[in-house]
C-alpha cells in the first residue's frame, strides 16, 4: 500500500532465502509500517521483519501485538512510535529493543528499509529525526552485520518527500554504513511505547531489556 510497485526489500530477501541464507533481517525505519514486507515473511522465522513507524498512521497496520504467525511467531517486531517522537526515542528503541533482538537472532545478511520519511522535515509524517539520527542507526546496522553477517548489509531507498532532509539523511546514513562513522544522538528517557513494545518482543527474545 506504499508507493512501489516493486518491494525491492522483500525481492531481495526472498531471493537471499533461495540462494541459501537462513537468517535474513529487514529492519524497516521508514516512517510508515511496512504491511507488504511483514505479510511477505508473517509466518517465515528464517526472515525477521523489525519495524519503527508513526503510529497510529497510514497504512493502519503495525501494531505491537502483530508478532507473526504460525513458525514466524516471534519474527515480526513491531515497535510502533507516537507522532513527535525525535532523536532520543529512536536511540531508545533500537537499544532496547532492536539491537538486542538483531544480536540474539544473528543474521547473516541485513537488509535496510531505508526512508527518511521520519526526518522532521517531512510533509507526510509528524515523527522529528534529524539527519544524525539516520546516521547513528545506520553505524548501528552496521555493527550488527560485521558481528554475525560478515558486513553484509543493504541500505535501500525508501520513502522521503523533503529533498532538503532525503539529501542530508542520506548522506548521514551512506557515511554511518560505509564508514561508520555518525555523530552521537542523545537518547531519550523511556517512554511508554517502548515499555510496551519491549513487554511483547521479551515474550520471544531474552535479551530485549
Ligand atoms: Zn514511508
Amino acid at each position: 500500500m506504499g508507493f512501489c510497485l516493486l518491494n525491492n526489500v522483500a525481492i531481495a530477501a526472498a531471493h537471499a532465502r533461495a540462494s541459501g541464507l537462513d537468517r535474513v533481517a529487514i529492519v524497516d525505519w521508514d516512517v510508515h509500517h511496512g504491511n507488504g514486507t511483514q505479510d511477505a515473511f508473517v509466518d517465515d522465522p528464517n526472515v525477521l521483519y523489525i519495524s519503527t513507524h508513526q503510529f497510529p498512521f497510514y497504512p493502519g497496520t503495525g501494531a505491537v501485538s502483530e508478532t507473526g504467525e504460525g513458525e514466524g511467531k516471534g519474527y515480526t517486531v513491531n515497535v510502533p512510535l507516537t507522532a513527535g517522537g525525535g532523536d532520543g526515542v529512536y536511540r531508545a528503541a533500537f537499544e532496547r529493543i532492536i539491537l538486542p533482538v538483531l544480536e540474539e537472532y544473528r543474521p547473516q545478511l541485513v537488509l535496510v528499509s531505508a526512508g527518511f520519511d521520519a526526518s522532521a522535515r517531512d510533509p507526510l509524517a509528524e515523527m522529528t529525526l534529524s539527519a544524525d539520527a539516520f546516521g547513528w542507526m545506520a553505524r548501528a546496522l552496521r555493527g550488527v552485520a560485521e558481528k554475525s553477517a560478515g558486513g553484509k548489509i543493504a541500505l535501500v531507498l525508501e520513502g522521503g518527500y523533503d529533498l532538503v532532509a532525503l539529501e542530508s539523511g542520506l548522506l548521514a546514513a551512506t557515511r554511518g554504513v560505509c564508514e561508520g562513522t555518525a555523530l552521537d544522538i542523545a537518547r531519550a528517557p523511556d517512554v511508554e511505547d517502548l515499555e510496551r513494545a519491549s513487554r511483547v518482543a521479551r515474550e520471544a527474545w531474552k535479551t530485549v531489556g
